[in-house]
């Protein structure tokens, strides 16, 4: 590990202070960057530490709820406004980790997750991400866990949040603090599909600090959060899904679906969605929808099951949710 300084914030504007000079990363919980650093992939000249700050959860005013950047992973899925108005948001969380990275895991870290492709963390393999310009080896190598959508030739990594899809799905909004203010981003426009400069991963500028989550008011209907993975535990997505489902006399009111393990940012369904908006809530309507968003899916040699999977799972997660409102 390189050497580093360690700051911790008492306040917002300490740490905006600090984490705008040379070469200063934010730590939240740690779970994913002391590895990168560890592994010498990451190299801050400063931690500054901001857990201790935005840790509560809140209602906005108007039936929705704003969750602090500091708020603990195993706090926003224990939390009965969210389990009860936002379930899919609470089993994604519990679907991501183990109990002890989600009592260290926050909310705003969760967000700023590295890919987890083999080659990013191998400093002897090529990687776009890694290092601009010098190649990627995943595209010919083992891709299995690597992206089916949105992808280009220079990265064909995926994100690894779990968190992050079941917000896409819920219109969340990422609000972020720098020193010339605050702003308020769509979540689904926060992670970016940089194509050639797959090392710029998010909206995020210099300095900038995430501050908050914040969740509009809850649909009507049903909502479920569907993991694929190898093993039951502690696993990243082959794919996952996200959905929220409003069905009224056999007929699909409102849906927004989001898809996990598939592209370098959580995926927002709106093909699927579009063809499924005033239709029928049949079995047939959702396999045809879950095609119709997967049809620009682009196989790598190891990851072709991936499209069908996908396909499957969302198709078998409208039904379930179907049935669900139906003996409601
Ligand atoms: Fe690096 Fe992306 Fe290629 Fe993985 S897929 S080796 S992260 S450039």
């Amino acid at each position: 590990m390189n050497p580093f300084t360690y700051e911790r914030a008492s306040d917002r504007q300490m740490a905006l202070a600090l984490g705008s000079q040379p070469g200063a990363k934010y730590l939240g919980g740690g779970t994913n960057l002391v590895d990168l650093m560890r592994e010498t992939i990451e190299h801050p000249a400063m931690l500054v530490d901001v857990t201790g700050l935005s840790c509560a959860i809140e209602e906005t005013g108007d039936g929705g709820l704003r969750m602090g950047a500091g708020v603990k992973n195993t706090t926003v899925a224990a939390d009965r406004r969210v389990r009860e108005r936002y379930p899919l948001l609470a089993e994604a969380v519990l679907a991501g980790a183990s109990a002890q990275i989600r009592n260290m895991a926050t909310v705003g870290g969760n967000l700023l997750q590295r890919t987890r492709c083999g080659y990013f963390y191998d400093a002897a393999a090529h990687c776009n991400k890694r290092t601009p310009g010098a190649g990627c080896d995943a595209i010919e190598g083992f891709n299995r866990m690597h992206a089916i959508l949105g992808a280009s030739a220079s990265c064909v990594a995926t994100h690894p949040s779990d968190m992050a899809v079941a917000l896409a799905a819920l219109d969340a909004a990422v609000t972020v603090e720098g020193r010339n203010g605050a702003r308020h981003i769509p979540l689904v426009d926060f992670h970016v599909l940089r194509g050639e400069t797959p090392h710029i991963e998010s909206v995020l500028e210099a300095g900038e600090l995430i501050t908050a989550v914040t969740l509009p008011p809850g649909l009507a209907g049903r909502s479920s959060y569907r993991k694929v993975r190898d093993r039951a535990s502690y696993a990243f997505a082959l794919i996952s899904v996200a959905v929220a489902l409003d069905v009224q006399n056999g007929v699909v009111k409102e849906v927004r679906i989001a898809l996990g393990g598939v592209a370098h940012k959580p995926w927002r369904a709106r093909k699927a969605e579009a063809a499924l908006k005033d239709g029928p809530a049949t079995e047939r309507a959702f396999h045809a929808a879950a095609h119709t968003e997967l049809a620009s899916a682009q196989a790598l040699r190891d990851n072709a099951f991936k499209i069908e999977l996908s396909e499957r799972v969302i198709a078998d997660t409208l039904v379930k949710l179907t049935a669900l409102q139906e003996i409601r």
